[in-house]
């Protein structure tokens, strides 16, 4: 399965935000965008290129799926599915995207980043239902139980991630056990309880409609 092995950080300066793809780092002084908030690259704090138009939709679209950690192919897969879905397209892709099951993981605390929690996923950790589910992009549904599997449950990354993010709200559509290691969704998440980034997704609507 393909996933980018490259550098993160570089991700985050090339959009000028936090991307939050680093975990814990994202939070300390530590962090590149608040060491060097300027465009990788040689000539990246003298580019100061006015961005209109085309460049703004793609920004965008990079922006999005940098920050779920997806690639150009399932993106736009999941841009398809949301077009066909009933409802405003914009909506629905920022909705399946939150659905993913590495997202999930994120948002319940038992990964620090999207990356360790798509790995966590991969390597058997998790059930929904009371079924190992390996799968990243294995959307969930409303009443779906999510659990770290029995045998995971001393994981020192599981453990640790979960300790680390204690502090972290969930999200409303989730309600989480953290002890037990358990979640339920309750809900699908709604447009406004998602992304904890500025992402205006009618720009990506825009793109893939050219
Ligand atoms: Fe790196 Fe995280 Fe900062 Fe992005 S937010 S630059 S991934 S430390």
């Amino acid at each position: 399965m393909a996933r980018y092995n490259g550098p993160v950080c570089r991700l985050c300066r090339r959009e000028a935000m936090k991307l939050f793809l680093k975990g814990e780092r994202c939070f300390t002084e530590k962090c590149a965008i608040e060491k060097r908030n300027f465009p990788p690259g040689q000539h990246g704090k003298a580019r100061k290129p006015k961005i209109v138009g085309f460049g703004l939709q793609l920004r965008e679209k990079q922006k999005a799926k940098r920050y779920y950690g997806v690639l150009e192919g399932q993106f736009r897969n999941i841009f398809h599915k949301a077009s066909i879905t009933k409802g405003v397209t914009g909506d629905n892709m920022i909705n399946m995207l939150e659905r993913r099951l590495d997202n999930v993981i994120y948002r319940l605390g038992f990964g620090t980043s999207r990356n360790q929690a798509r790995q966590i996923v991969r390597h058997g950790h998790i059930t929904v239902n009371g079924r190992k589910c390996n799968i990243p992009s294995f959307m969930v549904r409303p009443n779906d139980v999510i659990e770290v599997a029995e045998k995971s449950r001393k994981n020192p990354t599981i453990v640790g991630a979960r300790d680390t993010t204690a502090h972290a709200p969930s999200p409303n559509w989730l309600e989480v056990d953290r002890e037990n290691f358990k979640a339920k969704v309750l809900s699908i998440p709604r447009r406004d309880e998602l992304v904890q980034i500025q992402l205006n997704e009618q720009l990506i609507v825009e793109l893939y409609n050219k």
